[in-house]
């Protein structure tokens, strides 16, 4: 692997000060196995995981509190011992934790203990948006305490990762409270583009996460195959190499669950010029294209709901263009069974047929038939 170490390519973290390695692990996805009844991870394997993407010049890591089963702190933790100045090293607090100021601190130390590390480098407050910003961090003063835990070298940057529409980005940006921000961002979605440019611009560090859909692209799909018909690119490689190719992007994180994966993902990323511009163009024009196709079936405005079924209508579309616009059949399997997790809700098959939607949508769209579609491609018949 040495070879790679030479080559991976580090960026400034914003005004961190951090160098951070183009490609980022995030410790979501670590080897499992069932045991007593529940999903456990499989230790000594994640651990030596792990260790190789170090050895292959990944320096940074990132867990939060409730990945892998509450387990990848603790993992994440022994596969950083002996390493721990070499590495930038993540986790995130659970916010919908949070119901008190106190529960800042209870919780951080909580996580600190779990990964028995006397500090991380980068704190996320997890997954926010502009309702958590004001009804829980500016509510309990959690900038406060995070200031105060940042004194007392328990973190030594605080940031956010973020899960709301992109315009809600600003105001948590304008906090001036955030050394860098942690967002979706790929091929297929790239609704944070302008807001990633703004953080970037602010001296925030920009990392993402998703770089390949969080697993979508990762199965073969003709049409993103097709994006660069002269090479002979797989589907995640080019998701990965467009993210790369951002000149406002400082990390991929990408969930990774075995050394193959990581060897693919740190050959791209050891690339300095992951796509040339001639190439990003082309891309970029195709997939507006497909984006354009993919809104004339829905435009995910959510007017039709609420449904009185809790059909979760505009995910079931959106599952369903993955297939019918991209190409990606078992990523449209697999984005639609999650659907109802969260946002709590249902998926087609719940769809009685009462059409009390169909007259609330804009685009006219005959819900009932594409939903009986969606559940025919998607759900399997017998659903
Ligand atoms: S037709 Fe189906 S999706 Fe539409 S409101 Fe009725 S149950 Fe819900
Ligand atoms: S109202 Fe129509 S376009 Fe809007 S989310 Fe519902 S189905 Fe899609």
């Amino acid at each position: 692997m040495a070879h790679h170490l030479l080559n991976m390519h580090h960026r400034p973290l914003g005004k961190t000060g951090l160098q951070i390695s183009a490609l980022g692990f995030g410790a979501m996805r670590l080897p499992m196995q069932r045991r007593g009844g529940a999903e456990h991870v499989r230790v000594r394997e994640a651990v030596r995981l792990m260790r190789h993407a170090y050895a292959s010049g990944i320096n940074y890591v990132d867990t939060a509190y409730g990945y892998c089963a509450g387990e990848s702190e603790a993992v994440v933790g022994k596969a950083v011992r002996g390493l721990r100045d070499q590495l930038i090293v993540s986790t995130k607090l659970p916010v919908w934790q949070v119901k008190k100021r106190a529960d800042f601190m209870r919780l951080l130390e909580e996580q600190l203990r779990r990964l028995a590390l006397a500090h991380v480098d980068i704190y996320y407050l997890h997954g926010i948006g502009a309702a958590s910003l004001h009804n829980t961090i500016l509510k309990h003063h959690l900038l406060d305490e995070a200031e105060k835990a940042r004194r007392k070298g328990l973190i030594r940057f605080l940031s956010f990762s973020f899960h709301d529409k992109p315009e809600a980005m600003k105001e948590i940006i304008d906090t001036g409270a955030f050394a860098s921000v942690l967002c979706q961002y790929n091929l297929l979605d790239r609704a944070n583009e302008a807001m990633m440019a703004y953080a970037k611009a602010q001296g925030l560090g920009v990392i993402v996460m998703g770089p390949v859909g969080g697993g979508r692209l990762g199965h073969p799909g003709a049409v993103i195959r097709d994006l660069l018909p002269k090479q002979a690119v797989s589907s995640p490689e080019l998701a990965l190499r467009f993210v790369l190719s951002n000149p406002n992007v400082d990390c991929a994180l990408s969930g990774m669950s075995a050394v193959a994966q990581v060897d693919e993902n740190v050959c791209v990323a050891a690339q300095r010029a992951p796509l040339s511009a001639r190439e990003q163009n082309h891309i970029r024009r195709v997939m507006d294209k497909l984006q354009h196709m993919a809104r004339l079936y829905c435009t995910g405005c959510g007017y039709c709901l609420p449904c009185p079924h809790e059909v979760r209508i505009p995910e079931c579309f959106e599952a369903m263009n993955l297939y019918r616009v991209y190409g990606l059949l078992a990523a449209a399997q697999a984005r639609y069974t999650t659907i109802g997790n969260w946002p709590k809700g249902r998926r087609a098959d719940a769809c009685t047929q009462c059409g009390s939607c169909e007259a609330k949508c804009p685009q006219h769209i005959q819900i009932r038939a594409q939903l009986a579609e969606v559940r025919r491609a998607l759900g399997g018949e017998n659903q």
